[in-house]
């Protein structure tokens, strides 16, 4: 038996001739650039997010430094973001101008520690970035009380978590601005690069408009330094095929993580994710977190045996050459490190079979026998 990490074939293979009409459609008019389609999207995306307003992007890092610059922040300003993220996160704030202020996950949920979010902030503090790791929502209530009370905004990085809920919320809808990205394998993904910025401020939606597009509305009215980094209509055609399928997607995820959490319960060094009661989460990915095991000797036991797992992520954002300049410590963020060291994706995606989980699991059992 085979079981991949991802395997974006089947929803393809069921939408194929769906979306070739749609792309038909942005060919025969020419609209390969802010076509009909990517105003069609925008709309559609806003209302499924709970929200007024989407702005499509070229990806979720463009929709982050885009956020940012939006909200007016820049170089002086210090951002929060969690250490145990994809570096986009924090890479979108070092290309804002601003100055990265990373702060260690919770235990459990993988999730950005609202104490240490308190803690972080200093007279410099401008604003925070939320991340949903995983597809579940972070503890929004702490996170956005606290950037209340400190005149902070609020940005989610709801890259994992599109569809996800908080006390029955949508995400999206939480902070000043969240930002998405269509990466082809997120939980809505495009083909090829995109991004979505959703805010319910008007104000904030003209200006991201603008910047995505030259800083201008109308050609040649530049109002504004900005950059090119506007959706593909063909991306946004895609979008819009998919994003019906979301909620359908996103239940089946769910399904999988609850049978993974009831085959894995007898495997005593496998602790399952940990979800808060007040959230429905959308599981981007199953994160399992192995103790006392050799993790790339199962990694690769299981990839002798057809079955493909991922690790998210190998090396907290502090501990990445790239952010060396940043100046922290090994030991300065200890759930994180330990977490890049333990971590394991299991196979998820919409259409994985229960003989495939089931396959996965009984590999890792007789992992544990043999190499015990
Ligand atoms: C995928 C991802 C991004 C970046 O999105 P791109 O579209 O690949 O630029 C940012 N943050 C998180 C948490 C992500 O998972």
């Amino acid at each position: 038996m085979k079981v991949p990490f991802v395997d974006l074939g089947q929803q393809h293979l069921l939408l194929k001739e769906e979306i070739n009409q749609r792309l038909q459609e942005v060919v025969s008019c020419d609209a390969f650039i802010l076509g009909d389609q990517v105003v069609q999207f925008e709309q559609e995306f806003a209302e499924y997010c709970s929200v007024r307003y989407a702005i499509g992007v070229n990806s979720g890092t463009d929709a982050l430094i885009l956020a940012l610059k939006t909200l007016g922040l820049g170089p002086g300003d210090e951002v929060i973001a969690p250490a145990n993220t994809f570096v986009a996160t924090v890479e979108a704030i070092v290309h804002a101008g601003c100055t990265p202020r990373l702060v260690d996950a919770l235990p459990g949920t993988y999730n950005m520690d609202p104490h240490q979010v308190e803690e972080a902030i200093t007279p410099a503090t401008k604003g925070i970035i939320v991340v949903h790791l995983y597809g579940q929502p972070a503890d929004l209530d702490a996170i956005t009380k606290i950037g209340r009370s400190c005149g902070l905004v609020v940005i989610e990085d709801a890259a994992q978590a599109h569809g996800a809920r908080y006390k029955g919320r949508r995400i999206g809808s939480l902070g000043d601005v969240a930002c998405f990205s269509f990466y082809p394998s997120k939980n809505l993904g495009a083909w090829g690069d995109a991004g979505a910025i959703v805010t319910n401020d008007e104000e904030l939606t003209n200006t991201a408009r603008k910047l995505r597009d030259h800083g201008a509305t109308h050609k040649y009215q530049h109002d504004l330094v900005g950059f090119n980094s506007r959706l593909d209509t063909i991306q946004a055609a895609v979008l819009s095929v998919k994003l019906r399928y979301l909620d359908e997607w996103n239940e089946e995820r769910r399904t999988y993580a609850a049978v993974y959490d009831e085959l894995l319960a007898d495997l005593p060094w496998v602790t399952t994710p940990q979800v808060l009661l007040e959230v429905k989460a959308v599981y981007h990915l199953y994160v399992v977190h192995l103790q006392g095991v050799d993790r790339s000797r199962l990694q690769s036991y299981l990839e002798d045996r057809g079955v493909g797992t991922g690790i998210h992520y190998p090396r907290p954002v502090h501990l990445t050459p790239a952010f060396e300049y940043l100046c922290y410590q090994r030991g300065a963020f200890p759930v994180a490190e330990s977490y890049a060291e333990t971590v394991l994706s299991l196979p998820m995606y919409p259409g994985l079979r229960r003989e495939q989980q089931e396959y996965v699991v009984q590999q890792m059992q007789a992992f544990s026998k043999e190499c015990s």
